[in-house]
């Protein structure tokens, strides 16, 4: 076994991935980039769905949650509406992870990656018993880092920015995980602004002070907590859609490992 006995005989590889984010952020679209680019490089990637209300995937997953749980049956025979019909999905899913996990450990001296997609809905499985689960099975037994995806054209409002950082920051503290703030589509807007706004929180505030649903002591305060938040992270900016900043991602993920590996 590998889990639990210090980290140096805590196996290297492979590393998992887990990729969370809003609704429309581009999980999805961007997992299938990453598993071309595994394919492109030589690398050796290992794919996990854990959709299970996802109509058609466009990469090909080695391990599928719609394989063992058919999301649409567990909606009748529940009597439950879409929401809890994938989060019940997910629990049952959850229970068996072992299974899941013990696949990949056989495998393991074969595999660099394993790149595992998240429910559209992110909080079905950041606030939900299984996605902890989930997400305990692999750091318990792999160098495990979070992708946190952000669709950066709609963060250009100070808002919509300050939101999506507090939920990751919620994330980063609830999973004790690297995390990867993953600017996609930038493609469509450049992340140049989010930099700046995480560097230098005087930009943010003068942006910010034209939207009044925040007050300005609460943007503030919240500075803080961000300040902090941005200090235990990287970020980096890619294309799920053009492929720029697939490199960069990578190296991130070969950089949080390490860090995954000195810490845990
Ligand atoms: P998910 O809900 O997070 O899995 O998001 P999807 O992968 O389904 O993507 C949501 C929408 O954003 C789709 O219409 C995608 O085509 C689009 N999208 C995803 N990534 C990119 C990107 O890098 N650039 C652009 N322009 N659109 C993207
Ligand atoms: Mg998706």
């Amino acid at each position: 076994s590998s889990s639990g006995s210090g980290s140096s005989s805590f196996r290297r590889k492979p590393v998992i991935i887990i990729v969370v984010g809003m609704a429309g952020s581009g999980k999805t679209t961007l997992m299938h980039r990453l598993v071309c680019h595994t394919h492109l490089k030589d690398i050796r990637g290992y794919v996990v769905n854990l959709d299970p209300a996802v109509m058609t995937l466009p990469y090909a997953a080695n391990i599928d949650v719609r394989d063992t749980v058919k999301y649409k049956e567990v909606m009748k025979q529940f009597n439950l509406g879409p929401n809890g019909g994938i989060l019940t999905s997910l629990n049952l899913f959850a229970t068996k992870f072992d299974e899941v996990i013990s696949v990949i450990e056989k495998r393991a001296d074969q595999l660099d990656y394993v790149l595992v997609d998240t429910p559209g809905q992110i909080e079905i499985f950041t606030w939900s018993a299984s996605g902890a689960i989930i997400t305990e099975a692999f750091a318990s037994t792999f160098p495990t880092v979070v992708a946190y995806v952000v669709d950066t054209p709609r963060s250009e409002d100070p808002t919509t920015f300050m939101s999506n950082m507090l939920y990751a920051c919620s994330i980063l503290y609830k999973t004790r995980l690297p995390l990867i703030l993953t600017f996609n589509k930038v493609d469509v807007a450049a992340h140049q602004f989010a930099l700046e706004w995480m560097e230098d929180f005087e930009a943010f505030q003068t942006a910010a002070s034209s939207d009044h649903s925040y007050s300005s002591t609460l943007t503030q305060s919240l500075s803080l907590v961000l300040d902090e938040f941005y200090n235990n992270l990287k970020s980096v900016g890619v294309s799920a859609v053009s492929g720029v900043g697939m490199e960069a991602f990578f190296n991130a993920v070969e950089a949080s490992a390490e860090e995954y590996m000195e810490t845990y």
